[in-house]
């Protein structure tokens, strides 16, 4: 059996890659990094100092100041849509990305205890951060299951939000996320697409699970 893995999940917002990755990584015993926490936690740390996404500079240069490897990435605030959005609005620099790129390869090659292998899951993770991955995945899932998902983890997080306003937040993500010119959300050609419209939770792990099953082979 071949041992240590790398697995990437990239997917557009609220496409359920978050809750796959989770269950693939504690089923495997596999470390798992949310990439999408690293954007959320600068765009929460440029909120905090009070700068203006728009000045580069400066958002560059607090990015460049903090240490991610000691930062804390559970932070519930992390998972609102106004922090969602500012990450996407400032995940299109590329030096920003490039900070944040070392930090992600860092992470996927470095020995995490008894795991056998990693796990991360993103926009970007199978065609720049980890072209190399052994195996990918491309989750999809309409907009309106997509909206739902969302809203339904929002207030299950006690954040009180307007169905419509998530949708909204929902395709502006998509736009900017899919246009930007750097790292734009695409699907690598070797990436298995998944459809999670009308599945489960339980059925999309068990697709993605016989893939990996079959590569560990
Ligand atoms: O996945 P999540 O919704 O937490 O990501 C927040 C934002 O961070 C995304 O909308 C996207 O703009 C950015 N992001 C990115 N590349 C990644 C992960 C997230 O550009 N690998």
């Amino acid at each position: 059996m071949k041992k240590h893995i790398t697995v990437a999940i990239d997917g557009n917002a609220a496409s359920g890659k978050g809750t796959l990755a989770k269950k693939l990584a504690e089923y495997f015993n596999y470390a798992y990094l949310d990439t999408g926490k690293l954007y959320r936690a600068a765009a929460l740390l440029i909120m905090e100092k009070g700068i203006d996404y728009k000045d580069i500079k400066k958002v560059i240069k607090v990015i460049k100041d903090y240490n991610f490897y000691n930062s804390n990435l559970k932070d519930n605030f992390l998972k609102s849509d106004e922090i969602g959005t500012l990450a996407s609005l400032i995940s299109g620099y590329q030096e920003l990305r490039n900070i944040l790129l070392t930090y992600q390869r860092k992470f996927a090659y470095e020995q995490h205890d008894n795991k056998l292998g990693v796990i991360l899951d993103g926009r970007d993770i199978g065609s720049v951060v980890l072209p190399e991955a052994n195996i990918k995945f491309f989750i999809t899932a309409s907009i309106s299951v997509r909206t739902e998902r969302r809203w339904k983890e929002l207030i299950s997080l006690g954040q009180s939000t307007i169905k419509r306003h998530v949708e909204e937040d929902i395709r502006d993500r998509d736009k900017r996320d899919s246009n930007r010119k750097n790292s734009p959300l695409i699907a690598s050609q070797d990436a298995i697409l998944i459809d999670t419209t009308n599945l489960e939770a339980n059925e999309v792990f068990s697709l993605a699970k016989k893939h990996i099953e079959e590569y560990l082979l």
